[in-house]
């Protein structure tokens, strides 16, 4: 949720010596976005027999301070050149990037210290225990000792029980979450977790979805980038979907669910059609099966009625009606049937 209060403070996560403010948590006064991007564009240069890739085109967005903000899209759609721009990996073609007030350009410094990433590969030693990465990671970032706060992060994660276990020994959710903690040791107010549950059985997920929301209602604000549409459902309070590169959609989680009147109405017919009777092309009708119509409808239309009429004009008798309401997976479906434009 968006939100006008302080700054989470180191203190949120619980300190292991004397809580310091991170320089990286004090806002700008007024900051209302934790990210703020604006008109980006990224294309890869081709290489070989690559073509140049238009991977962002005039992506805009704000993610909200305290917001936990799911960027949603399939496979190839630039949710990844994204994330990769705003943790300074990947140079941006043009545009502008803002995160917690720094300007990724000009301020390279404080917007990578203001964000942490969390990468969809587990790369842990195996042979350290998860409290030695923990400062490891702290001394790489030079967290002086005074203000590490490693048990108060595995303890945030469910991971204080095995902070003196070796790494190897772990479940993959437990490393999962070493990976968040690894993020979470300089204390970023925004936290980038890119497909947090890929690969993750169901128990696992909703373990991990537990300490997201948990981390998020101390303060952190939250971007993942997900192709569950469930996960982006339950977790987030506001989504982006993303295709080819373009932003598509960009709401809060309730608002795009409440656009969702419409409903799928399949009727079985007594023959193989051919094609869509021309008495029912005034509705939203494709042939699913040579017998089946599918139609697509909003609720608010109540067009059952007339519908049936329609099929009674062309002469048809029904065998069989069925209706599935849709859900953000319609939604989606539906803004990313649309072709990319030529690169
Ligand atoms: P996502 O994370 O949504 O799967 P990506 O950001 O990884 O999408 O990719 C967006 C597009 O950019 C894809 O077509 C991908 O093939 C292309 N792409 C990604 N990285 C590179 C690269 N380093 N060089 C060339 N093309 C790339």
């Amino acid at each position: 949720m968006p939100d006008s209060s302080p700054a989470p403070s180191a203190a949120d996560i619980g300190t292991d010596e004397e809580p310091e403010q991170d320089i990286a948590q004090s806002p700008i006064p007024g900051l209302a976005a934790a990210v703020r991007v604006q008109e980006l564009n990224k294309t890869y240069r081709p290489s070989g027999k690559t073509p140049a890739k238009r991977a962002l085109i005039d992506v805009s967005l704000e993610v909200p301070r305290g917001c936990l903000f799911g960027l949603l899209g399939p496979n190839g759609a630039g949710k990844s050149t994204l994330i990769n721009i705003l943790a300074g990996l990947v140079i941006k073609s043009s545009g502008h990037a803002e995160i917690w007030g720094h300007d990724i350009e000009r301020q390279p410094r404080e917007a990578r210290a203001a964000i942490g990433v969390v990468p969809q590969e587990l790369n842990i030693d195996p042979f350290f225990t998860p409290r030695q990465l923990l400062e490891l990671q702290a001394g790489l970032y030079g967290v002086p000792p005074k203000e590490r706060k490693t048990m108060g992060i595995l303890g945030a994660l469910g991971l204080a029980d095995k902070a003196e276990a070796y790494a190897r020994s772990l479940s993959g959710g437990m490393r999962r979450r070493l990976m968040v903690a690894k993020a979470m040791v300089r204390n970023p107010p925004v936290l980038v977790l890119d497909e947090p549950t890929a690969g993750v059985d169901i128990e696992l997920r909703q373990q991990l979805w537990q300490q997201v929301r948990a981390l998020n209602a101390r303060g952190t604000t939250v971007l993942l980038t997900t192709h569950y549409l469930e996960e982006a459902e339950e977790l987030c309070d506001r989504i982006a979907i993303i295709n080819h590169g373009r932003v598509i959609a960009d709401d809060t989680t309730s608002n795009l669910l409440a656009q969702l009147d419409s409903k799928d109405l399949t009727i079985v017919v007594d023959r193989a059609l051919s094609e869509v009777p021309p008495s029912l092309t005034e509705f939203n009708v494709t042939l699913s099966a040579p017998n089946s119509l599918l139609v697509h409808y909003s609720v608010n239309d109540s067009p059952v009625a007339k519908i049936l009429d329609a099929l009674s004009t062309a002469g048809l008798t029904v065998i069989d009606l069925r209706t599935e309401e849709t859900d953000l997976e319609d939604i989606f479906l539906q803004l990313t049937r649309a072709p990319a434009d030529a690169d």
